[in-house]
């Protein structure tokens, strides 16, 4: 343990509870969700050439994942957080699918010898609004770029609504293992004051496709914090993603950032329920969860016990990236399409976010990088005790560099004397009963908190 250490607690740690009000002030507090560390807003401008610096340090025996974002959708969700825009134009798409084929040679042709991809992720967006034949095609141009390791998880972000026979026939053709599915809350009129309407035949329709053209593997997600739900609500809506038998279940708070997502404006402020009631919301879903066998996983995921996210998280290997929780272990993501980000070993790189400028650069034969953030040493500890601490794992105290736990140790200090954490033989350990306040935790060694033009939200 560090001898400097100003952590010893006034009080037993091993207490759980905590007056409500105190817990509160803790779920309303503003905080990023650590997809990354530091988090995108402090990123900066990155040119080409020192992102192709970055990439010609990868090594031989770094795996690969890749990441496509296709940013379109065939209605816009009120509460919908993503980069994303509606269309049904085919040329749009067609052209968006032809630069993510250019992308991937130009990318492949940049790399040095590396040990192939083990991870592949298609989000959005919307990915089937490419189209099954567009899709077939850029994960054909994928696999011919870049070798794919035999075990690779190749796994898709799908809106039910637009899973039929034919296009989950098409998406096992390509390779698919794993599909996650929108669902987030049954009920026709929380549906209904979301714009997004679909109904409870419609997931079970689209799953059953999937499961019969060998995709077996299924995460649903599901939220809470949405206009017009209650208690009642998010319970039928986790008791039918576990009637499904999805093998995970994210249970997501929506986060109302209408200065960000001025579309999320359709959904009246004061519709939404305050912390009181998304943290009762969030607690009613773990219950229904884990009495249906889930194991609850970081701060939002439920997983069956087999399923592989269960098992990392129990051999604490479970990892965070701008995917959320994962399994992906390779040290180099590498990202394709507009707004996506990669994390090198030097660093985070983001392409282009505006499409026309994507397309452009990439259409010039050029990798589209547009910001980024080089990683010092220090921000790479700090990168990792946050995913440590997000990923709800003990941290060493002694693997604790001096300087981080010196800036670490106001914070920590409050959050041991209120429960959240203890300190237990010579380790820092969250309590799994305030889990969904995780992101307290990893804020103790964010050395960007609070600097920058950045606003979060809310934290339960
Ligand atoms: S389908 Fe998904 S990505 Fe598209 S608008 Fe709805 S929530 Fe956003």
């Amino acid at each position: 343990m560090n001898a400097a250490l100003p952590l010893a607690p006034a009080a037993p740690l091993t207490t759980a509870s905590m007056p409500p009000e105190t817990w509160h002030r803790y779920a309303a507090a503003n905080l990023p969700r650590y997809t990354s560390y530091p988090t995108a807003p402090h990123f900066g401008p990155l040119d080409e050439a020192e992102w192709r610096s970055w990439l010609g340090a990868i090594q031989p025996a770094d795996k690969l994942s890749l990441y496509l974002h296709i940013p379109f959708c065939r209605a816009l969700c009120w509460y919908c957080g993503c980069h994303t825009s509606v269309t049904r134009n085919q040329e749009r798409l067609a052209r968006y699918a032809t630069a993510l084929r250019q992308e991937a040679w130009t990318l492949a042709a940049a790399l040095p010898a590396h040990a192939g991809v083990s991870y592949l992720h298609l989000g959005g967006g919307t990915p089937t609004a490419l189209g099954a034949k567009h899709l077939a095609e850029v994960l054909g141009t994928l696999r011919a770029a870049f070798p794919f390791r035999p075990d690779a998880e190749l796994a898709i972000e799908l809106d039910p609504r637009m899973i039929d026979p034919a296009m989950a026939e098409a998406l096992a053709g390509a390779g698919i293992t794993r599909a996650s599915l929108g669902v987030q809350d049954i009920s026709p009129a929380v549906q209904a004051r979301i714009g997004r309407v679909q109904s409870e035949a419609s997931v079970a329709e689209a799953v059953a496709a999937l499961r019969a053209n060998g995709i077996k593997a299924i995460n649903l997600d599901i939220m809470y914090g949405l206009p017009g739900q209650g208690i009642a609500e998010v319970e039928a809506t986790a008791r039918f993603a576990a009637a499904l038998g999805a093998d995970r279940v994210a249970v997501f708070g929506y986060a109302h950032v209408p200065w960000m997502k001025p579309h999320q404006k359709a959904i009246p402020e004061a519709s939404l329920p305050d912390s009181e009631a998304r943290l009762a919301q969030s607690a009613a879903a773990e219950a229904v969860l884990l009495a249906a066998g889930y194991v609850a996983i970081g701060l939002d995921h439920f997983a069956l016990p087999g399923d592989s996210m269960a098992r990392a998280a129990a051999q604490g290997r479970l990892h965070r990236n701008f995917q959320g929780y994962t399994t992906d272990d390779a040290p180099v993501l590498l990202g394709l399409g507009a707004s996506s980000i990669a994390r090198l070993p030097g660093g985070f790189g983001q392409n282009e976010p505006d499409e026309r400028r994507y397309l452009e650069r990439v259409e010039a034969r050029q990798l589209p990088i547009a910001r980024g953030r080089s990683l010092t040493a220090e921000d790479q500890a700090r990168a990792a005790l946050i995913e440590q601490a997000m990923c709800g794992e003990p941290i060493d105290l002694g693997a604790i560099p001096p300087g981080i736990m010196e800036s670490a140790s106001p914070r920590l200090t409050r959050l041991i004397a209120d429960g959240l954490v203890r300190i237990e033989a010579g380790r820092l350990v969250s309590d799994p009963r305030h889990r969904p306040l995780l992101r307290h935790f990893a804020a103790c060694f964010d050395a960007y908190l609070g600097q920058g033009p950045a606003r979060h939200s809310k934290a339960v």
